[in-house]
């Protein structure tokens, strides 16, 4: 379960009920389509919601991880009396069998247990994509990251994994930040009780992160994003913002401190090559995605796994089938 599922199951991102939820997931292909080559009946994959197209623009320049005409199943799902589905992110995993196209499905290793592997099928991905595609980490780097729930944790361990020297985290909640030290914080700072932008420039010398990643988006974290980085250093938003919020900033301060904004969708993965890396780093022990598992659950209890999510007392919550 993710806060996308949440946010569908709410109306905010359309009103094409009814949804089915669920997009982040694991499991066995049960059978193909004509024309399949590069899968079969009882291969072990993980889903995501980028297939790339290999014919749209982004694609034919050689950046597939921007494609802009993503791939999904091209038969609907249904109800029994036939009325159509619209699966969450083009996935619909809260079901014993979805349908999705074939470059949805991503083979990983076999050993990575269901509960956890799924995880990088949408927010450990957007996370740790966020951090080291673009973001750019690299060794002996200092990096803060605002807001650690799923996404930012796993920004936290992609910051982590890629060199950073210092990886910041920062909260308003004491519990969260307790969370991150277990993905590879090396600092925290509660933002409710200081100043985060003079927090993080503290801790770099007086000087700000050379990468800031914002996995709230809402514009205060988006500013503090801002005057927290470095010269010339970059600010990634993974985070996604509520419809109709806006954000002032000074042109001249946005001209003169140089850098990048930049906004990352599913941390610029491209699936088929990100997964199994990741999932062999999970099995190796150096990705803690089993830490990200705060409990599994019967499909009939997701109302109730919900509301925990609103309070904020998960990562995730994971279906088991
Ligand atoms: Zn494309
Ligand atoms: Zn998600």
């Amino acid at each position: 379960m993710c806060h996308t599922d949440l946010h569908y199951r709410e109306g905010a991102v359309n009103d094409d009920f009814p949804f089915l939820l669920g997009h982040e997931a694991a499991g066995i292909v049960a059978a193909v389509g004509d024309g399949v080559t590069d899968l079969v009946p009882g291969d072990y994959v993980v889903l995501a919601w980028r297939a790339p197209c290999g014919q749209c623009r982004s694609c034919r320049r050689g950046r597939p991880w921007y494609c802009f005409d993503s791939r999904n199943a091209t038969r609907p799902m249904t109800l029994l009396d036939g009325t159509p589905l619209t699966p969450a992110l083009g996935i619909g995993a809260f079901a014993e069998k979805t349908l999705v196209a074939a470059g949805q499905a991503i083979k990983v290793d076999p050993s990575a247990r269901p509960e956890a592997a799924g995880l990088i099928g949408c927010g450990v991905m957007a996370g740790y994509g966020a951090a080291v595609h673009t973001g750019a980490v690299g060794s002996g780097d200092t990096v803060a990251v605002i807001g650690c729930g799923g996404v930012g944790n796993a920004a936290v361990a992609g910051a982590s994994i890629a060199g950073a020297r210092r990886v910041i985290a920062v909260d308003v909640d004491e519990r969260k930040l307790d969370g991150a030290t277990r993905f590879g914080a090396t600092h925290t700072v509660n933002s409710r009780r200081t100043d985060p932008v003079e927090a993080v420039r503290e801790l770099t010398g007086g000087h700000g992160a050379d990468v800031v990643i914002d996995a709230v988006g809402r514009p205060e974290t988006f500013r503090q994003g801002f005057y927290m980085r470095d010269l010339a250093g970059t600010l990634v938003q993974v985070g996604v913002p509520e419809p109709g919020m806006t954000i002032e900033l000074p042109l001249i301060d946005v001209f003169s401190r140089g850098g990048a904004l930049k906004s990352s969708w599913y941390g610029d993965c491209l699936p088929s090559r990100d997964f199994p890396v990741l999932i062999d780093r999970y099995l190796s022990g150096r990705l803690d995605l089993g830490g990200f598992v705060t409990e599994t659950l019967a499909l009939d209890d997701v109302e109730a796994a919900f509301a925990k999510m609103r309070d904020g007392q998960v990562l995730r919550s994971v279906v088991v089938l």
